[in-house]
């Protein structure tokens, strides 16, 4: 299963009439199911008066759904003068999901539900393995411990993934053309979707700030999401879609050169901001050496080295990674910028260090609607990453209805 396009966030599908007859029918049954799943519990007639399509046609699609296990009747609503008409409603549970974040270390993975929602902790994978290794045993774990069917596997790895879930690159997991979705599938025997991890956390994030498409998201139609842990990646978000680029490749600004005099990076090149503005590379700066694994914490390190050494460590990778996305900025026209970090207790001081640098390099104009927002959450790329496979899948929103 591939990511095969750029999924709009917030405009519901158009009703085709057109179409063939099955491409017809499988459009009208997303958009029904996408539109159950964004209000609560709906009815029937409703669905019909949205849709412009007929009764008797939305009233067979949602019986497709209900045998299908996708939607659930959830009994009568107020009669307007006949027979109470019977509510409809997302049903959560009929399918599960198992989504994974490969930019921790170990990996760690949990098991959402059609709303995308975790239905169980997050389970870390096995540390002592190799990358696919650890991988399979995590899932493995996920998928037999879980007691319900698991419908797919959505991944978020780090690096640039071609279409059919190959990881071309990815330095911090030593994967080169590293056929992911393959091995993964052959392995779990489930069909395997691979996202890039900062373009799942900017869909988590954009649903976190934003409120979602159902809080009119029409407002904050763009994001631009920095993503600091191992390595650094943006999740670029223009008007309500993900932007993945020419060569799907889009946010990979780990290795943009801030400091030419720099230290040497993984890649050959000098001074990428990885080596300045990494969860390793600020731990460094503080301690004098490389961490151990990316879960320190910022409380602890202060504790221990001060608070003025850790804030300027922070400043000082802060206003490398403002260098880069003042040029992000000025380039797209982009209002609101969500940091997410690990560890994250220090994703709120990065987003201020950020923001004060950034005023300097942004065009007078954009200034006055500039933000810089934390964004926190071990979960966000398995959310996000469940979020983008669930639009895929059955066109449902990025958003999880309210309770
Ligand atoms: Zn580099």
């Amino acid at each position: 299963m591939i990511m095969q396009s750029t999924p709009p966030l917030h405009r519901p599908d158009s009703v085709h009439r057109k179409a063939g007859r099955a491409d017809t029918k499988r459009r009208n049954l997303r958009t029904i199911l996408r539109l159950i799943a964004s209000g609560g519990t709906t009815t029937r007639a409703e669905v019909a008066r949205i849709t412009g399509l007929t009764r008797a046609t939305v009233s067979s699609l949602v019986s497709d759904l209900i045998a299908d296990g996708l939607v659930a009747e959830a009994g009568q609503g107020p009669s307007l003068g006949g027979k109470p008409p019977t509510l409809i409603e997302l049903n959560r549970s009929g399918r599960h999901l198992v989504v994974a974040d490969l930019s921790t270390s170990p990996f760690t993975g949990t098991v959402v539900d059609l709303s995308g929602r975790s239905v169980r902790a997050p389970l870390a994978g096995p540390a002592e393995s190799t990358h696919q290794g650890n991988l399979e045993q995590l899932l493995a774990t996920l998928i037999d411990e879980s007691p319900h069917p698991i419908s797919g596997v959505g991944l978020a790895s780090p690096g640039v993934i071609s279409e059919d879930g190959v990881v071309i690159e990815a330095s911090n997991l030593g994967w080169h053309n590293h056929p992911l979705a393959e091995l993964t599938e052959r392995a779990v025997e489930l069909p395997v979707t691979v996202i890039n991890d900062a373009q799942a956390i900017a869909v988590a994030a954009y649903d976190r700030l934003a409120g979602g498409p159902a809080a009119g998201i029409d407002a904050v139609p763009d994001l631009l999401l920095i993503h600091l842990g191992r390595g650094i990646g943006a999740g670029i978000i223009l008007g309500g879609r993900i932007h993945v680029g020419s060569h799907r490749a889009a946010g990979e600004i780990g290795h943009s050169v801030v400091d030419l005099a720099g230290p040497e990076c993984r890649c050959g090149n000098r001074g990428c901001l990885e080596t300045v503005a990494s969860s390793a590379a600020i731990y460094h700066t503080i301690v004098g050496r490389r961490p151990a694994s990316i879960d320190w914490n910022i409380t602890k390190l202060e504790d221990r080295y001060g608070a003025d050494t850790v804030a300027a460590a922070i400043a000082e990778a802060g206003e490398a990674v403002a260098t880069v996305v003042g040029f992000l900025i000025n380039a797209l026209d982009i209002s609101l910028t969500a940091i997410a970090m690990r560890p994250g207790d220090a994703a709120k001081p990065m987003a201020a260090a950020v923001a004060r640098s950034l005023t300097n390099r942004v065009l007078p104009a954009l200034r006055p609607d500039l933000q810089v927002m934390p964004v926190e959450g071990e979960d966000l790329a398995m959310v996000g990453a469940g979020a983008i496979l669930l639009q895929q899948e059955y066109g449902l929103p990025w958003a999880a209805p309210a309770d």
